[in-house]
């Protein structure tokens, strides 16, 4: 997708700071992180919002989010507690239309977020 700011950074078109990658998966570090540890695990492969999702993508959604749970053990909070989530369109603030994972940790995360 030309135009989507997700695909320019996994094209490393645009830099980022990236955290894990493999043939499928991509992490960087939120630009505007709201804890002291917040990644964005997207798909390489451009899906816009969760509402996209079909049967194919059922292990790339897996893949995300236990990427997400190696990335919380590595940093240490993996106990302690971690928020994962995906915002889905603009009512409940996604802002970039390639699905990302967010992961949230290192600090108290309370409920309900808002
Ligand atoms: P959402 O609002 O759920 O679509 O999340 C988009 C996230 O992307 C926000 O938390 C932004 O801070 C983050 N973001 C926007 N631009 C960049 C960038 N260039 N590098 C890293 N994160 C970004
Ligand atoms: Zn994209």
């Amino acid at each position: 997708m030309p135009d989507c700011l997700f695909c320019k950074i996994i094209e490393r078109k645009i830099p980022s700071s990236i955290v894990y990658e493999d043939d499928r998966i991509f992490a960087f570090n939120d630009i505007d992180p709201q804890a002291p540890t917040h990644v964005l695990i997207v798909p390489k492969r451009h899906i816009p919002t969760l509402n996209d999702i079909s049967v194919e993508d059922e292990q790339i959604i897996g893949e995300l989010v236990r990427r997400a749970a190696a990335i919380a053990k590595d940093k240490g909070f993996s106990e302690t507690g971690y928020r994962t989530l995906f915002n889905t369109n603009r009512g409940a603030g996604q802002s970039v239309f390639h699905i990302h994972l967010h992961l949230l940790g290192g600090r108290p995360l309370h409920w309900p977020p808002g």
